[in-house]
């Protein structure tokens, strides 16, 4: 089976192309994912261009226009989604996609007009607080509770792995307002401004020696009953909506082609310099690349059920578990093809040409199978909801 893009399409590919040329890529620049980490310093340039795509209503393709979105189709958001990643170029502004198809959904309108355009122009950063000391994978026996007092409620009680916490004007948060309730029944959806007296935050420091999650602790902070997303104690039902426009998760399968095909070039180079890569190691690209195919595969799927009006969930999920772990496969085949070379924060010499940065990738790809459900979860999905096997 050859895929391929309908004339329609394949117009709307090459007006992204040119989008992105024209307003991302920068003379002599070098035109890939890595190139986006490098210039992580340079904050205007990344804010420029996202205001550029929010200004096309492209930060939320799916959102109606008149909410600063584009009402693209699946498959044009899909497009988008695969040219912006092969280019490179920041896709969305943070939590973005989480926050802002919530409001979209459950939000009354005035909470609409409130967070909705200043989240679309870039000037409020959010943060998620759902995870908690006891509760990631099994999210509703979350504990954290809030209890309704006049106008307010007053939230006590902890939460764990908040990226971006420390940077965040905003936090949209899943509290127990039901003590007594089964556990999903007793939770509520809260927007809660981070400046509230009684939020404090600590840093987490994580494996690759950065900066990105932290402890948030709650103690009697209030938070206006306005803020609530949703019907009280339904918030779990709120807190499931999730983002439309990265379901497909197409970035894992560019960045995955990316990696093989930079393997692939630095085994040639090595080979034609008269230092071959061993036979063993040129079978481990040979398979991450069939890999790769799978993995694009499995993209297709998801945004083929998406495009037939369907919702993916075992899809969704087969996608997520066999993207993230070949993440860490392809970074463990970097390490061994390039050797003490890729053992380097940043790669030198041959694999540097080849931009491949395997200590990089080796590190920050062991959070992948953890993040937005463990890969253990996702397993369970596919096993109960998509095959019917019996739990437990
Ligand atoms: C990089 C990163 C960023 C994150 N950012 C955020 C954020 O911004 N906001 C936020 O709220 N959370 C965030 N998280 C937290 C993330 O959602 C949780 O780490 C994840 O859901 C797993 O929960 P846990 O860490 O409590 O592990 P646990 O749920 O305690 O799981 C521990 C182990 O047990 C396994 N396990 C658990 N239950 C089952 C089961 N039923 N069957 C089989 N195996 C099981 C798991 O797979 C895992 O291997 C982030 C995590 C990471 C890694």
């Amino acid at each position: 089976m050859r895929f391929s893009d309908s004339p329609e399409l394949e117009q709307w590919r090459a007006a992204v192309r040119g989008f992105v040329d024209a307003n991302w890529r920068r003379p002599g620049d070098v035109t890939d994912f890595d190139e986006f980490n490098e210039l992580e310093g340079d904050e205007a340039r990344r804010q420029r261009w996202l205001d550029k795509l929010a200004e096309n209503g492209w930060l939320a393709p799916a959102w109606p226009k008149k909410y600063g979105g584009a009402d693209m189709s699946v498959l044009e958001q899909f497009v988008l989604s695969q040219e912006l990643h092969r280019a490179g170029a920041p896709v969305s502004r943070q939590m973005l996609n989480l926050v802002g198809p919530t409001i979209m959904l459950h939000g009354t309108d005035e909470q609409k007009a409130e967070h909705l355009p200043p989240m679309l122009r870039g000037e409020v950063a959010w943060c998620q607080g759902f995870s908690e000391p006891g509760s990631g994978s099994d999210l509703a026996s979350l504990q954290t509770r809030a209890v309704r007092d006049g106008d307010d409620y007053v939230v006590n009680g902890q939460k764990i792995w908040t990226s971006g916490a420390h940077k965040a004007d905003w936090m949209f948060i899943l509290v127990r307002t039901d003590p007594d309730a089964p556990k999903h029944r007793g939770i509520s959806y809260l927007l809660l401004d981070m400046k509230s007296p009684g939020v404090s935050v600590r840093p987490l420091v994580n494996l690759a020696d950065t900066h990105i999650f932290n402890e948030v602790f709650f103690e009697d902070v209030r938070v206006p009953a306005r803020n609530r997303i949703g019907e009280e104690n339904r918030g779990w039902y709120v807190g499931t909506t999730t983002l439309d426009f990265e379901r497909s998760n197409i970035a894992r399968a560019v960045q995955a082609r990316k990696s093989v095909d930079r393997l692939a070039g630095y085994v040639r180079d090595r080979a034609k310099g008269g230092n071959p890569v061993s036979a063993d190691y040129r079978i481990e690209v040979a398979e991450r690349a069939v890999e790769t195919s799978i993995c694009e595969l499995l993209s297709f799927e998801v945004v083929s059920v998406q495009a037939r009006g369907g919702v993916p969930n075992m899809e969704a999920s087969m996608n997520k578990m066999y993207g993230s772990e070949l993440s860490q496969r392809l970074a463990y085949t970097e390490m061994h093809v390039t050797g003490m070379a890729g053992q380097y924060r940043r790669a030198t010499g041959l694999a540097a040409e080849h931009r491949i940065q395997a200590a990089s990738d080796y590190m920050t790809t062991v959070p992948a199978t953890i993040a937005a459900g463990t890969s253990e979860i996702q397993r369970n999905i596919i096993a109960t909801r998509g095959l019917g096997l019996p739990r437990g």
